[in-house]
């Protein structure tokens, strides 16, 4: 049976040990930032591949820096701890590894300054998040999202996932499978944990940055993907959720959605109501790619020996 691992306070530890303690300060105010690795399993090659791991740890350093929390560790080191928990867990199956740099003392206050950072990296077994197949149901969200002037969802901070699990719930709950955010401007921003592209005579179309989106590692990789394979352009600028409903393809981007074609938005179907054409091209493409079944991009992919537990 295989057995997860964690790294906590120096050490490559079994996650059952690893816990911390009520008055943790990131525990009590939501003070810590996060990231969510794909490690995905080929099976032919008996190969799990770690995707992007340099580029995740780079957003772990940025999200500090934002928050101001002191970062102590080693990228290099990071990523072949990760290497090590991957492959001592024993998953032959796709997996997730959440690295988090946390306010760690044990003090009462709220604040940023002043405190104690630890870095905790686990893994746990990780299927398909959305139904990549049948495409995803969707509706707005009547919650806005976070903007860059209350808590900047540019740092994957933990505290701002009340404001997408609020979105994700009310999606669910209304017999939805996702949520698609406003901002308070109105305008598209994302999913509860997914950047969003439609699809407009042929040009892939989303939010920038400064409409208060993480910039996402997956969206960046389909926007390369779409202009080497499949030849076509990205834009970034502002999306009204009108032109949700007339776009040709909607879809979905993350390191857990992979991608998700969206075939319905507020009850109008999107192409008909399955997933569109160029769609179904990047799915393609980025399964492929994560897998390490690519060798263009290889450079992505970090192959991990799994051990037999
Ligand atoms: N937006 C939000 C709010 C997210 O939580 C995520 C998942 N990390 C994304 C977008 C997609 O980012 P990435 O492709 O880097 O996983």
């Amino acid at each position: 049976m295989p057995d997860p691992y964690a790294y906590f306070r120096g050490e490559i530890i079994p996650l059952a040990d690893a816990k911390i303690g009520v008055m943790t300060h990131a525990f009590n105010y939501g003070t810590a930032v996060f990231e969510g690795i794909r490690g995905n399993w080929n099976e032919e090659e008996e190969t799990t591949f770690l995707f992007r791991v340099r580029e995740h740890y780079a957003r772990l350093e940025q999200s500090c820096r934002i928050l101001n929390l002191p970062f102590n560790e080693d990228i290099d080191n990071l990523i072949d701890i990760t290497i090590e928990i991957a492959a001592k867990s024993g998953y032959r199956e796709d997996i997730y590894i959440r690295p988090l740099v946390y306010a760690s003392s044990e003090v009462l206050g709220v604040r940023l300054h002043g405190l104690e950072t630890d870095v905790v990296v686990f893994v746990a077994p990780f299927g398909p998040y959305l139904d990549i197949e049948q495409g995803a149901r969707c509706h707005t969200s009547t919650w806005r999202r976070v903007d860059d002037m209350g808590i900047p969802p540019r740092a994957k901070v933990t505290g701002i996932y009340v404001n997408s699990a609020l979105a994700k719930t009310e999606a669910q709950l209304n017999g939805f499978d996702e949520a698609i955010v406003l901002n308070t401007d109105g305008h598209v921003s994302e999913g509860s944990g997914e950047n969003i592209f439609i699809i407009r005579d042929g040009v892939l179309l989303t939010p920038p940055p400064s409409d208060n989106v993480l910039e996402g590692i997956t969206a960046q990789t389909v926007k390369i993907l779409a202009a080497n394979e499949l030849g076509i352009e990205t834009i970034e600028r502002t999306i009204d959720r009108t032109e949700l409903y007339i776009a040709d393809e909607v879809f979905m981007t993350g390191t857990a959605a992979h991608v998700t074609p969206v075939v319905e938005v507020d009850r109008r179907s999107i192409n008909g109501g399955v997933p569109g054409p160029i769609t179904k091209q990047l799915v393609e493409s980025y399964s492929n790619v994560i897998r390490g079944k690519n060798k263009n991009y290889e450079d992505w992919c970090l192959p991990v020996q799994v051990k037999s537990v």
